[in-house]
């Protein structure tokens, strides 16, 4: 497409290269030894370069009119988009220092993963297949209380980056423990997160009760706020019914006065619905309107039973809710009606949940998935449609949590998180829709760069800012520890 509207916004270099020309022609006019003043514009231009050109057979925009570029190409300077368009105008408007051919591949924006407990990647797979209390009290309660600390959590939390950058995710919602410690690698890898002070009313692995978090989790805040454009530290009050009315309201006070998001666990299971009729005498999302709660900017993880007042709730506080359909399938929490939430207006993004409830952090997965599960749930193929899907895993997921100005779209002025997917593995053949192949059929092992704030993170597969060997090895021991402990505790 050749549509002017994908011709840069941002000129600034573009007339500086212009200039640059017109002044050599000027002087090719002027003077017979033109080659020679020739050479001086063209120092200047590599001077002038910009950072990166990225290529794609097709450049997927996801902007509101949901352009396609086919043979396109995104500009990328000072961590920004500067222009987007077709390959051969962005070639020749710009010199760039850094570039990846585009042949087989497909330029999108990052992924974004509204809902993890990144460091549990250390607890994957270490049960499953059990009904949720035995799961959390023989299995997972134990082995954190044991394990997490500190170094649990810088490994866990590494492992998860790997994985995420790995699969082509450049901004997740985090909520679990040690949240200075979870910055800090976050802050290495190059990734882009909301990082949750966790608060609930229980002995956790980093506090005594709701109102030590609350003071260790301010701390946090005032310790991470305004310190790295890529990480935003939010308030991560734990759920309804692990949290009294008087601290949810005590968690929204401090994020108000702090100015940052809130994320929160809400509408799970059946058993916080009727948990929240006997205690409060309400649902839970009634339960949060009442109390000025939702007063503010809020991420509610799963919402799995709201009532229809609810949802009506949650459009209007523009909630940004967040489908889990593999956490939610395999703890058996039941199907989130995604579909009646979107035509109601509510904003809804994707995420994974903890590896110990999905067991990987792969969101093309959780794309196909949501859709699959609204298919049979609604017994209408039709539903969430791989666009819609597409849609929730990227410009609707940072709606969701608010990021929208900045990242989940390829427009000029937005931040440059872009992945490439390359398509020349066997499922990718034959492609007669792109859309389609990438929420149908793509995994994460076909991403192939990574780049968020126009670093990159990963270049044809090959990871840039992580000690995968490392990494590996470090959780590889950490893992046999937890094993060997929990063989002792159940025997
Ligand atoms: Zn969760």
């Amino acid at each position: 497409m050749t549509d002017k509207s994908y011709l840069p916004s941002h000129l600034r270099r573009l007339s500086r290269i212009s200039l640059l020309v017109l002044l050599s022609a000027c002087s090719q006019s002027e003077s017979p030894q033109a080659p020679e003043q020739q050479a001086a514009p063209a120092a200047e231009l590599t001077d002038d370069a910009i950072d990166l050109i990225i290529e794609g057979d097709y450049v997927i925009t996801m902007d509101d009119s949901g352009s396609v570029i086919q043979s396109g190409a995104v500009a990328i300077d000072d961590g920004l988009i500067i222009a987007i368009g077709p390959a051969a105008e962005i070639n020749s408007a710009y010199n760039a220092n850094g570039h990846l051919e585009g042949s087989n591949r497909v330029v999108m924006p990052g992924l974004i993963n509204g809902h993890s407990h990144a460091a549990m990647t250390l607890l994957r797979g270490v049960a499953d297949d059990l009904d949720l209390m035995d799961w959390l009290q023989n299995y997972i309660f134990p082995a954190e209380v044991e394990f997490v600390d500190d170094e649990f959590v810088r490994i866990g939390t590494e492992l998860a980056c790997w994985e995420m950058i790995r699969g082509g995710t450049t901004t997740f919602v985090d909520m679990y423990y040690f949240p200075d410690m979870i910055a800090q690698v976050v802050e290495q890898c190059g990734l882009r997160a909301y990082i949750s002070a966790t608060v609930i009313d229980q002995r956790s692995p980093d506090a005594e009760s709701a109102a030590d978090s609350l003071v260790k989790g301010q701390s946090f805040i005032d310790n991470w706020k305004g310190r790295n454009s890529r990480i935003t530290p939010i308030w991560g009050p734990h759920a309804d019914y692990t949290l009294n009315a008087e601290q949810l309201s005590e968690t929204r006070a401090a994020a108000t006065a702090a100015g940052v998001p809130i994320s929160i666990h809400m509408s799970e299971s059946p058993f916080e619905l009727e948990y929240s009729k006997n205690t409060y005498g309400m649902t839970s999302i009634e339960l949060f309107e009442s109390i000025g709660f939702l007063d503010g900017p809020t991420i509610g993880a799963h919402v799995v039973w709201p009532t229809e007042n609810e949802i009506k709730i949650l459009a209007e506080r523009k909630v940004g809710v967040i489908h889990n359909p593999t956490s939610n399938m395999k703890i058996s929490s039941g199907i989130s009606p995604v579909t009646e939430m979107l035509n109601a207006g509510v904003r809804v993004g994707l995420g994974t949940d903890g590896a110990a409830s999905n067991n990987d952090l792969d969101m093309w997965e959780e794309m196909r998935l949501a859709s699959l599960l609204q298919k049979v749930s609604t017994m209408d193929p039709k539903a969430l449609s791989a666009s819609t899907v597409l849609r929730m895993a990227t410009s609707g997921g940072a709606e969701a949590i608010g990021l929208r100005d900045k990242v989940g779209a390829l427009e000029a002025g937005m931040r440059a998180d872009v992945i490439q997917v390359a398509f020349d593995d066997v499922h990718f053949v034959p492609t007669y829709d792109v859309i389609s192949h990438l929420v149908y059929v793509t995994d994460e092992q076909d991403v192939a760069s990574v780049t968020v704030d126009g670093r990159l993170l990963m270049r044809d597969g090959e990871f840039l800012t992580i000690d995968t060997e490392r990494v590996k090895r470090e959780a590889t021991e950490l893992a046999a520890r937890i094993q060997a402990a929990l063989a002792e505790r159940n025997r």
